[in-house]
């Protein structure tokens, strides 16, 4: 076997469509050419919106569709002590402060912003003494990167760059430098759920070896930060290949929140796996 590893990484919050099948195909297919590893990883940190019904739903999706995948699955919701490891290490080095922001008061710097622009949030701790006022008031508060505190570590960030292999959506490819000052000061651990997306999938990448990250060019714009995690982390970086999104007939891509025809609703209709396969491009 070789040492290309890939995932698929769906999020349990609804029910996949074309454009996940056609996402979860790109990386098994790479996986499989290549020799090498094709992981499924269950991304249900968000407890508020994740199903069990959603997860049964898209292992039988994928199963349907021909995929198999390394065993036993990882769960992001089984592994918080490994986020809450790396959190503790970036809070250990000053890398990060609590936020104590409501959503009412981030609608509100919303609102204020110029129209069409919604600048990345930078802040910084609040004075020791208003912190912990509202510590001992029982306030909830986020845990935040400090992209400040970011620069200052690593000197700049002149020399974090990743490579892409396929595609960002302005037809970014090969050495891209990576930018996370365009995203701000991004939330590492969210007030509910103790955790957030970046750091969980920075950590689970490394974690489980995955050398080459084949996803939707949606998420292009979240390597820049994953980039800066990995090196404030000293983990590996892996190899991009950003793929075009599918879009329906309309040109509009799809979907959950759209209600795209669900591959629940086309197995249940009796459409075959092959045909959806050759439909996506997948012989
Ligand atoms: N869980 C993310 C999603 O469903 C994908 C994460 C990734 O591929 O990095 O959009």
């Amino acid at each position: 076997m070789s040492d290309f590893a890939t995932r698929f990484a769906p999020s349990p919050t609804g029910l996949l469509h074309r454009g996940h099948a056609y996402s979860a195909l790109r990386a098994f297919t790479a996986a499989k050419a290549a020799g090498g590893r094709f992981i499924l990883r269950i991304e249900d940190i968000d407890t508020t919106r994740c199903r069990p019904a959603f997860e049964t739903a898209l292992l039988e999706d994928l199963t349907w569709l021909g995929l198999t995948w390394e065993q036993p699955i990882r769960r992001q919701s089984e592994h918080m002590v490994d986020y809450h490891a790396a959190l503790q290490s970036l809070c250990d080095r000053g890398l990060a402060y609590k936020c104590f922001r409501t959503r009412k008061d981030v609608a509100q710097d919303m609102a204020r912003a110029p129209h069409g622009q919604t600048a990345a949030f930078r802040g910084a701790p609040l004075p020791a003494d208003q912190e912990a006022y509202r510590l001992a008031q029982g306030e909830p508060f986020a845990w935040r990167l400090s992209i400040d505190a970011a620069r200052a570590a690593l000197g700049d960030f002149e020399d974090l760059t990743f490579h892409e292999e396929g595609a960002g959506p302005e037809g970014q490819s090969g050495t891209v430098i990576a930018d996370p000052d365009r995203l701000g000061d991004i939330i590492l651990a969210r007030k509910d759920v103790g955790v957030a997306y970046h750091l969980a999938v920075t950590v689970d990448d490394a974690l489980q070896g995955v050398t080459q990250i084949l996803r939707g060019e949606d998420l292009f714009e979240a390597t820049h930060v994953q980039r800066l995690l990995q090196a404030l982390l000293n983990l590996p970086t892996p190899i991009y290949r950003h793929h075009p999104l599918l879009r329906g007939a309309d040109g509009v891509r799809l979907a959950k929140r759209l209600n795209s025809e669900t591959l629940q609703s086309l197995r249940t209709a009796g459409v075959k796996p092959e045909t959806l396969r050759k439909e996506l491009g997948f012989d």
